[in-house]
């Protein structure tokens, strides 16, 4: 058996999210940060992929707004980068409560986490950087996994339990991209197939 069901992203879990998604809503600044060339955007999270998000996307948008629940825990490399840079406005200990718009969305209301008080702030779009979560649900129990709930997995992608393989971004593997996905797929099924043979 090869697992290879890949990871799904967490979100924010308000009202309208389905709605926004793919209309202003976004998990990959990747593909989607051409579409906001020089307009308002804002990044949720506050790790390393936030800041990478928020440093990439403030040289494209005019404006980026930086939503963290609490402060910005991240690499000193990526902080020293985002505080060169003036047009980040960052709200710390604060969460989006609302997502509004007609069909695409065009606001969001900040609520800070202390005083409850929330502020209507006019986006084109956000992209959301708080965290994937692999689908390893079914097997919790079956192979072993790391504190991130991803298959760990050995050099050659045997899981802890002879006959059952692993590969992608379901693993405990670095590097979550289609090549390596790919590279992997064939190393499992190479294992696999050796192991049949014995
Ligand atoms: C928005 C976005 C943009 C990206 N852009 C790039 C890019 O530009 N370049 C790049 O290299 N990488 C990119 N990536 C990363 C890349 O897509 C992944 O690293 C790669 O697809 C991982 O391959 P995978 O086969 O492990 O998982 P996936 O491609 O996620 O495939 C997993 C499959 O398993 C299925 N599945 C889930 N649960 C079960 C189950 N219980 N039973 C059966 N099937 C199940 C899923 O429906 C899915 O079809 C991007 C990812 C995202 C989300």
């Amino acid at each position: 058996m090869i697992l290879a069901q890949g990871k799904h992203p967490r979100t924010l879990g308000i009202e309208n999210e389905d709605r926004y998604w793919g209309r202003g809503l976004s998990v990959c600044s990747t593909c989607d940060a051409p579409l906001f060339r020089d307009k308002v955007v804002a990044i949720v999270g506050g790790g390393n992929s936030a800041l990478q998000t928020a440093i990439e996307m403030s040289g494209i948008a005019q404006e980026v707004h930086l939503i963290v629940r609490s402060t910005i825990k991240a690499d000193e490399t990526y902080i020293r980068l985002y505080e060169q840079k003036k047009n980040i406005t960052t709200h710390n200990n604060a969460i989006i409560s609302a997502l509004q718009g007609a069909d695409t969305l065009s606001a969001i209301t900040i609520k800070d986490r202390d005083s409850g008080s929330e502020t209507e702030v006019a986006v084109d779009g956000i992209f959301l950087e708080i965290g994937w979560i692999p689908n390893t649900a079914f097997v919790e129990g079956l192979v072993n996994m790391n504190d991130q709930k991803e298959i760990e997995i050995d050099i050659n992608c045997h899981t802890s339990v002879p006959g059952i393989f692993a590969a992608g971004d379901v693993t405990n593997l670095k590097t979550k991209q289609i090549i390596t996905a790919a590279g992997e797929g064939a190393k499992a099924a190479l294992s696999a197939y050796e192991y049949l043979m014995q």
